[in-house]
């Protein structure tokens, strides 16, 4: 939604309430002259500014959970445009209509808030720093996670501030502000409690003056009868341009002792803007403060059942975030990917100790939970464990299915571990325990559209990263994506496959098997032709499966009667409830023409701004 706004004329960015109220005067205060800017206490809010009869008014545009827009106790939107035109038609709580916009003077870009300016470099940091990632597994933990890393930055970035002095008492922060330089509206803010709230001290006069800040049910922050803020940050760069209320702005952050680790939150970084006497010189010092804090628990053998790191430091129990993102998991990066563990496509039967009960069952036989000890690690997996073993042709069509698995290495892929020869033919590989996609979707109703589009989005990873290795899948459909958890999804099924030749990019099946023509392309149908692009066709289909959560795709149908609807240029419907942004997508999938269909190179992109859209 940001970069939406920020095309619009009369967005400002990151303008402080009298910086607009100068626009508006500057361009006449017309009853019902409008502006609109970036909220500066609620992340990812807005605030309307609007001049009547004189005088300015200021309207914040909350984000509501449920990714609405809303003036507080007005009528949700989908987006600020949208509040906005609604308020031109009715008053419903404003001063007045909202008549003309107040475009910004020319060449003036909206203004760009310090996190905004810092964020990329923040990201990248925390999440080197966090879960040890670079290159490939690093970019992809971005692409993938952006909205929820923003999120947990900005909502933690104060540990990083030299003002936060982590949980030290009351007494001790005395000394600290009158140590040194004792200038006016030094400060810094201690936390009081694990309840989540804090305090801020500043220096008055020679003395220190407490002031509670209290966290609500909702988890925002404010001094009593103060204004609200998401963030530790935007209430100090809020109190640092006016005292509003306290006995004087908050002028030079008290620096925290060096080698001070502060023990209760999570790591973060973060940096306020009027507040600090060199913008940059702040950034790179809170970046370099990351680097050279060592992040609690980054241990990879410590996981709770599920799989799921733990001991990743003390999680700030207030997080907006408190999700397992795909990179707590250990099937995030290849077990490969430790150089101590030795990479073998075959896996020691002694070293390899199945459990008891299914996974599932297919055409091959049965996939089993196991353990299989490696040389660092113990890693739970799953083993797919052929039936008919003496059964030659089914015999090379798994061993064909591990040979493709084995090249490759991609977090939203199952990644093989290893071939097992023992009392069967076994191909043993990650575990994805939550099972597939439309199984998942068709128990949890409940599941949000924002956690559909983000499986899918990850889905559109896996399948780009097999477009640009020269893989087709095939057999891409809800059933054959796996759930390591509800919020991480992983291509599995390889059995199809192939690897095709760079320069004629496509497969070409000698007949028609056994084929899932529901899912295929027409060109698959009608001259057994393979590609990336046919993916992107059965891509459409499992995007239609996953915002219906888990229906069957043309219900009821014959084979015959789907590639004849096709034929004549007929398409499923939207399923209900489906953003007309994700129907559209699925519409573009289906392209009748191989050429105009648009790669995974095209696709990922267009899934991925939908999702930062609602992520946000
Ligand atoms: P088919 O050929 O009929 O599609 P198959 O014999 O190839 O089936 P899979 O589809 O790979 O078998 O697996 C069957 C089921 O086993 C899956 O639907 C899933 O429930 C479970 N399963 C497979 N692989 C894994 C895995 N890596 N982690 C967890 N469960 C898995």
């Amino acid at each position: 939604m940001a970069d939406n706004v920020n095309s619009l004329p009369f967005f400002y960015g990151n303008i402080t309430r009298e910086e607009a109220e100068e626009y508006l005067r500057q361009t006449g205060m017309g009853n019902g002259l409008y502006l609109l800017r970036q909220s500066r206490n609620y992340l990812g809010g807005f605030a309307l500014s609007v001049s009547h009869s004189g005088r300015c008014y200021h309207y914040t545009i909350e984000r509501q959970p449920n990714e609405m827009y809303a003036i507080a106790g007005g009528k949700s939107h989908r987006n600020p445009v949208d509040v906005i035109d609604y308020h031109s038609q009715e008053m419903d709580g404003l001063v007045c209509l909202l008549r003309k916009p107040c475009n910004r003077p020319k060449n003036m870009q909206p203004k760009v808030g310090p996190f905004e300016d810092l964020k990329e470099k923040l990201i990248r940091e925390y999440v080197k720093q966090t879960w040890n990632l670079q290159g490939a597994a690093l970019e992809q933990a971005i692409i993938s996670q952006r909205p929820q890393l923003e999120k947990r930055i900005a909502t933690t970035a104060h540990e990083k501030m030299p003002w936060f002095h982590g949980a030290i008492t009351r007494e001790a922060s005395e000394p600290r502000l009158q140590n040194g330089s004792r200038t006016n509206g030094k400060f810094l803010i201690r936390q009081r409690d694990q309840d989540g709230s804090y305090a801020l001290c500043l220096l008055h006069e020679g003395q220190v003056m407490h002031y509670r800040i209290d966290r609500d049910r909702t988890g925002k922050l404010s001094i009593p009868d103060g204004k609200k803020f998401d963030t530790l940050w935007q209430l100090v760069e809020h109190y640092s341009y006016k005292p509003d209320g306290l006995l004087r702005v908050l002028t030079d952050p008290c620096p925290r002792p060096p080698g001070e680790i502060n023990t209760r939150p999570l790591p973060n970084p973060q940096a306020s803007s009027g507040l600090l006497p060199s913008f940059h010189t702040a950034a790179e010092g809170i970046v370099s403060m990351i680097k050279n804090i060592p992040i609690p628990g980054r241990t990879k053998s410590t996981r709770d059942a599920h799989g799921k790191k733990t001991g990743q430091g003390n999680f700030n129990p207030y997080e907006i975030t408190k999700e397992a993102m795909p990179m707590d998991t250990e099937v995030y990066e290849s077990p490969y990917a430790d150089p101590d563990e030795l990479r073998s496509s075959t896996v020691d039967r002694s070293q390899l100790f199945l459990e008891d009960g299914e996974l599932g069952s297919g055409n091959f036989g049965t996939v089993m939970k196991g353990i299989y000890k490696m040389r660092k690690t113990e890693k739970t997996v799953a083993v797919k464990i052929l039936k008919n073993d003496d059964n030659q042709s089914v015999r090379d069509e798994m061993l064909r299915e591990a040979d493709v698995m084995q090249q490759l290495d991609n977090p939203y892929i199952v990644r093989m571990i290893g071939i097992c020869e023992a009392e069967s033919l076994m191909l043993v590989m990650e575990l994805a325990e939550l099972g597939p996609l439309h199984k998942f979707l068709q128990k949890n109703k409940q599941t949000s559209i924002k956690n559909i589009t983000e499986l899918v989005h990850q889905v559109s990873m896996g399948m780009k990263y097999l477009e640009e290795h020269n893989f087709v899948h095939r057999d891409l459909a809800a059933r054959n994506v796996l759930l390591v958890t509800q919020h991480y999804a992983k291509i599995s099924d390889f059995g199809l496959s192939k690897a095709v030749a760079e320069e004629q990019n496509y497969y070409k099946a000698k007949g028609h098997g056994k084929w899932p023509v529901k899912w295929y392309a027409p060109e698959c149908i009608n001259y057994f032709k393979f590609s990336s692009k046919s993916d992107v066709w059965s891509f459409g289909v499992l995007m239609w499966e996953a915002f219906s959560y888990g229906q069957k795709p043309y219900k009821g149908m014959k084979g015959n009667d789907v590639m004849q609807m096709i034929e004549s240029g007929q398409r499923m419907e939207a399923p209900a409830n489906c953003p007309s942004e994700m129907y559209d997508l699925m519409r573009t999938c289906w392209t009748y023409k191989v050429d105009e269909r648009p790669p995974f190179s095209v696709v990922e992109p267009r899934l991925r701004d939908y999702y930062y859209d609602i992520a946000q």
